[in-house]
């Protein structure tokens, strides 16, 4: 028979993973594993373009689904040999949503639909089973009063308990056939007294309302909320997923699990997840009765356990990744129901990728690209304090590592109130729900008292990089009262508490966090991105220590030493501020002979540090009256003297104070035109750097320093500062001249600096864009005036697409920055070149500077990982925007 060329509807057999535009991620993923011959029941897929002309169309099927949706029924019935409808022999199907990017526990889901009061019979004979048939049909209905009726689940769950109370029942596993249909008699009548019409028990009308519900369930609020978060199209569109139906509830020779290939917590290689004997795929995930480890299906069904390994490695070895599976073991039989590549934290991701390179299962190249660098924080961030004292008031699962600390708030809406008021919030729920992701967005971490790993909150935490403590029962949750007890602890809404994801532990009050140390895995990938990257990367480090723990870090060199930082210490600032005070030259020279040992001090104290690396040196940068008090500070100090006290030295302060007043010091004395109106300031430090290079050199240091000039706008000004250095250097260095290769370059920050880059490259051995200043003039912004007052205004309305001075602005900086570099190299073929603002810690803005063919991004010490990474990424894309943006 000639297959007849369908347009909505597809059958397992024939998609692939390929299709997931059309089929949904989990269409596309059972089309696949139906074709690898796995253990798939069989089904068929409503496209995501059904979906999509559902809504184009006024909300009316697309023309021709209903009759694909028949015509498909009958093939699954043959397949099955069951009838859809059929009371001696029915065949039963799930409706489950699959969006094309997974969107976990976001729309609806429908089991055993088919059901109705003569199917359930059939179903009832056919197993033998009367309690699992009624079980069945008191779910499918739930699920259908829910998801389809728009009843609240409350109202199912209330009835249940009325039911269990009456009877005497105290689990649902002690509930009896009688018991159920006791229970589906109330369920019709709620159903009947809320829509006003029975509970339908035409199946093909269930089928309809089904998909149409699951059509709707794409624009749920939630649904949307949780595409913004993540960046999804609106218009994508869910496609439908209808199967027969396996069953996990037939008695303890089933049951059903959610189990990931490795641990998706710790990146172990080892069958990680849960499974709950003689139940139904929804009671794993909605975290309501608490399942067993998967460890121990391997005592209690050790085939089916054997099985699932050998499926594990069938599914690795073909998708490449670390899958999440859902199955369903019917009369001890393996029926897999879903597998898509598992969410996991930031120290799995690493450890998988690597551990998945030395299996010879992808290439390095793989394994970087599919590391998301932002990632990488949560890694090299906020882990605890163990040293501090800890009161730990309870203990939960370990269901996404970090630790966080914030104040107690009980629902979603709260969390998303206070943290908007700048709040650090810990959500705590009994157990979160899709409705509560706009509150797990914004929340520090989140606390649940039930649910597994595999419950939503630690599925959603995980993914978000959250710290996430769950199925913390030793915590009991007030909702009304807004309180929590934890043994003899009373918790309050707004109190303060911590949480540690990696051990599930709950304290009470503020806990320290402290830096994390890197991981052998961490460091083996981060060799690979080195093997991949081409740009190299620097630290802007000021301190000994900084530049010690960015080079652990990988750091090939310092990008940025800003000078000015050395002079603000306790110790240091009354000498400079006698330096700024000096009335005469000699008196200026004292006070900067005084301040040149220390300074001397500061750079032997970096060359030795990044020993053999260079070290980038920027002479002083800001405005002198940076370093004076504030005028208002010193007039209210004045007023406050007592009777007879010496005035004059304040008094003379705030003369200059107020001499050195600019009305936009951003734009006035500072940076080289400092050097120049104060020639001997910028000597002193010239002078320290060489004194500084010499004393390394005798102890066997490798000294490169690469001495840079700010706020460079015209060559004059750059072609003065080289002449001087190089006299210094000559005056000082002496023999050692050889062994200390330094340079001497220029920031561009300056917009003109920039469009006369080759007459400036001519008197430059380096550029290094400083994206700061270099926004802040392109733009005409002052920074803190722009983000203090119109620029959330800006990104709200849609004027600008992100923050400039966090994401670099290629169509305006960027394009200046790649004139700079173009026109720099036509005179100067050996100039480096470089970034130094924040932006050289920012994806987007790395790929960028890959892109125009930048030597180095210099960002601050704990991004230095994250950019080893980015860069490698940057290298391997065509394309200058990360993958999947
Ligand atoms: C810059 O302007 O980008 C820069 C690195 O210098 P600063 O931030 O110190 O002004
Ligand atoms: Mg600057």
């Amino acid at each position: 028979m000639m297959a007849v060329a369908t347009r909505w509807v597809k059958h397992f057999e024939e998609g692939n993973a390929s299709m997931k535009q059309l089929l949904g991620g989990k269409g596309a993923n059972l089309a696949e594993m139906t074709s690898l011959g796995l253990l798939i029941p069989p089904g068929f897929t409503i496209t995501t373009e059904a979906c999509v002309s559902y809504y184009t169309s006024a909300q009316r099927f697309p023309e021709g689904l209903d009759d694909e949706m028949a015509d498909a029924l009958q093939a699954l019935e043959a397949k099955k040999g069951q009838g859809f409808g059929d009371p001696e022999n029915p065949l039963l199907v799930s409706v489950r949503s699959g969006a094309v990017v997974s969107m976990p526990g976001m729309m609806d889901t429908i089991l055993n639909l088919g059901l109705n009061d003569e199917t359930v019979e059939g179903l009832a004979k056919l197993s033998g089973n009367r309690r699992f048939a009624y079980d069945s049909y008191r779910r499918f209905m739930q699920m259908f009063g829910d998801v389809v009726l728009g009843l609240e689940s409350l109202q199912f769950e209330t009835l249940i308990e009325q039911m269990k109370r009456t009877n005497g029942f105290k689990e649902d596993q002690d509930v009896t056939a009688e018991g159920w249909e006791q229970l589906i008699d109330n369920y019709k009548a709620l159903i009947l007294r809320h829509t006003g019409s029975p509970f339908p028990q035409e199946v093909k009308h269930q089928l309809r309302l089904a998909v149409e519900a699951v059509f709707k369930s794409w624009n749920h609020s939630r649904a949307k909320v949780y595409r913004r978060a993540y960046n999804i199209p609106d218009d994508l569109g869910t496609a439908v997923n209808v199967q027969s139906m396996v069953f996990g509830n037939t008695g303890n020779d089933s049951g059903t699990g959610v189990m990931f290939t490795r641990n998706p917590s710790t990146g172990e290689n080892v069958l990680y997840g849960e499974y709950l004997t003689n139940a139904q795929g929804e009671d794993v995930v909605a975290g309501i009765r608490t399942p067993k480890p998967i460890s121990q299906l391997a005592e209690e069904k050790p085939a089916v356990f054997n099985q699932l390994v050998n499926v594990s490695r069938q599914l690795e070895a073909h998708y490449k990744d670390m899958q999440d599976i859902e199955f369903t073991i019917e009369k001890d039989r393996l029926f897999l129901l879903q597998t898509r590549n598992g969410k996991r934290t930031a120290q799995a991701s690493v450890k998988i990728a690597v551990d998945m390179v030395k299996e010879g299962l992808i290439t390095k190249a793989d394994a970087i690209g599919r590391i998301e660098p932002m990632h990488l924080d949560q890694l090299l961030h906020r882990t605890l304090d163990e040293e501090a004292s800890l009161d730990v008031i309870a203990v939960g699962l370990p269901a996404s590592p970090g630790a966080a600390v914030g104040q107690v708030v009980f629902d979603a809406d709260t969390a998303e109130e206070w943290a908007n008021d700048g709040k650090q919030v810990i959500l705590v729920r009994s157990e979160t729900t899709p409705e509560d992701i706009h509150g797990v967005i914004k929340a520090e971490g989140v606390l649940t008292s039930r649910g597994g790993m595999t419950s939503h909150a630690a599925v959603v935490a995980r993914g978000m990089g959250k710290s996430c403590v769950c199925g913390c029962d030793a915590i009991s949750i007030n909702n009304a009262e807004r309180t929590f007890t934890a043994g003899k602890f009373e918790v309050k809404q707004g109190d303060w508490i911590s949480i540690d994801g990696s051990t599930g532990r709950v304290f009470l009050g503020t806990v320290e966090l402290k830096n994390p140390e890197m991981s052998q895995e961490l460091t083996e990938l981060l060799e690979m991105a080195d093997s991949i990257r081409r740009l190299k990367v620097y630290t802007n480090a000021d301190t000994p220590e900084d530049a010690a723990k960015a080079r652990e870090f990988g750091a090939e060199g310092i990008g940025l030493c800003r000078t000015e930082h050395m002079f603000m210490s306790a110790d240091r600032l009354p000498v400079v501020q006698r330096m700024i005070m000096a009335d005469s030259i000699q008196e200026r020279k004292a006070a900067l002979a005084d301040i040149l040992p220390m300074q001397q001090g500061d750079f032997v104290g970096l060359f030795e540090a990044m020993n053999g690396l260079p070290v980038t040196i920027r002479l002083l940068d800001p405005p002198l009256h940076e370093f004076l008090p504030e005028l208002a500070e010193l007039q209210e100090e004045l007023r406050k003297l007592p009777a007879g006290a010496e005035k004059e030295p304040l008094e003379k302060m705030i003369r200059k104070v107020k001499s050195l007043h600019e009305s936009n010091p951003m734009l006035g004395l500072r940076g080289c035109r400092l050097g120049l109106l104060y020639p001997e300031i910028y000597i002193m430090q010239i002078e320290a750097i060489f004194l500084a290079a010499k004393a390394c050199i005798a102890k066997g240091v490798s000294v490169i320093p690469d001495i840079m000039i700010p706020l460079v706008g015209h060559p004059n000004e750059l072609a003065m500062f080289r002449t001087s250095i190089n006299e210094l250097a000559d005056n000082l260095l002496g023999v050692d001249k050889e062994k200390c290769r330094y340079k001497v370059g220029t920031m561009i920050e300056v917009p003109r600096a920039a469009l006369v880059a080759d007459q400036i490259a001519k008197h430059a051995d380096f550029f290094s864009f400083g994206t700061n200043d270099l926004t802040q003039m392109t733009y005409g912004y002052s920074r803190d005036d722009a983000e203090g007052k119109f620029l959330h205004s800006y990104l709200e309305q849609g004027i600008l697409p992100n923050n400039p001075f966090q994401v670099l602005d290629q169509d305006g900086v960027g394009r200046l920055m790649e004139w700079a570099v173009t026109d720099g190299r036509k005179v100067n073929a050996a100039l480096k070149t470089g970034i130094c603002g924040e932006h050289g810690g920012e994806k987007h803005s790395i790929f960028f500077c890959h892109r125009i063919g930048l030597d180095y991004v210099s960002c601050s010490p704990y991004r230095v990982p994250f950019a080893r990474i980015a860069a490698a990424q940057a290298a391997l894309s065509t394309e200058a925007q990360p993958a999947g943006e």
